[in-house]
């Protein structure tokens, strides 16, 4: 085992949603640190795996929508029998549904649950019961990273699905981290502040909403998903084994304003 602690050399991580934005950012980061990588998600991460690929890792790309949980058992097992082992699962698919609560419909309210939440917890699931018996014969810890957002901490507007499912997000990560840290898992979150994505273009390309996100960053910038990829190879590394049930707001201060 090599001596620096941030290296993931010989791990194998899956990151859903892996073929754009923060999904993207997180699978090149953990692929510079030495991991191979599990793509999953519906759009083929193309992009991605070449990417990966040119820095001398693996990487499979698992076909699957997590809209629904039906896949979860079938994705795990595709990934270690393509990959061999599966230590590090990252949960960032996920989507978002604008309108009032007044006029919110069940169609909305259960297309974002089912995906940021429901699928999250059923595909960290069946990765633990995966990490459980293969963190006792490797000696390393498995390691679940769960994609929160400042939602996960503040109420918003007109995305009320996405601040339940995001609450709910922030509250397994606690749940998940106490019932398997015994296990040998830790189960931490990262919650991003204003990220550039496909997801935020709109905002970025609204003049006055841009210019009053970026007053209100201490750091008066857009994070890039290299940010949080930073932040997903520490929660991944030895370097976090102690960590546990944290939700890590990488938001350029968003949240100590
Ligand atoms: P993008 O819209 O750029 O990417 C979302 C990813 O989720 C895509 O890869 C998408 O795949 C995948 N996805 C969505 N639905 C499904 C599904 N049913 N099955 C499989 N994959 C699916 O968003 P971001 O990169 O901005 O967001 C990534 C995560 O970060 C999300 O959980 C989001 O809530 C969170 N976040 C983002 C913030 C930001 O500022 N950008 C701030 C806070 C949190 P496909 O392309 O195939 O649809």
């Amino acid at each position: 085992m090599s001596n620096n602690v941030f290296d993931l050399s010989g791990r194998v991580a899956v990151v859903t949603g892996a073929n754009t934005g923060i999904g993207q950012g997180i699978a090149l980061a953990l692929a510079e640190a030495g991991a191979d990588i599990a793509a999953v998600g519906r759009s083929e991460a193309t992009e991605t795996a070449g990417k990966v690929r040119a820095l001398g890792r693996r990487c499979e790309l698992v076909s699957a929508d997590l809209s629904s949980i039906e896949p979860v058992s079938e994705v795990v097992d595709a990934i270690v029998g393509k990959l061999g082992r599966l230590d590090i699962l990252v949960n960032n698919a996920g989507i978002i549904r604008r309108a009032d609560a007044l006029d919110f419909s069940e169609e909305d309210w259960d297309a974002v649950i089912d995906t940021n939440l429901k699928t999250l917890f059923f595909l960290s699931q069946a990765a633990a019961r995966h990490m459980v018996g293969w963190s006792s014969q490797s000696g390393l810890r498995g390691k679940i990273i769960n994609i929160a957002s400042m939602l996960t901490f503040q109420g918003g507007i007109r995305v009320p699905s996405y601040t339940a499912s995001k609450s709910g997000v922030g509250g397994l990560t606690k749940l998940l981290a106490n019932e398997w840290a015994p296990r040998g898992i830790n189960v931490n979150a990262i919650a991003p502040g204003y990220i550039a994505t496909n997801n935020t273009a709109a905002l970025q390309g609204d003049e006055t909403r841009n210019r009053q996100i970026l007053e209100r960053i201490p750091e008066a910038r857009w994070g890039d998903p290299a940010d949080i990829g930073g932040a997903a190879v520490f929660l991944a590394s030895r370097a976090a084994d102690y960590v546990q049930g944290h939700i890590l707001a990488v938001d350029g201060g968003w949240l100590a304003r």
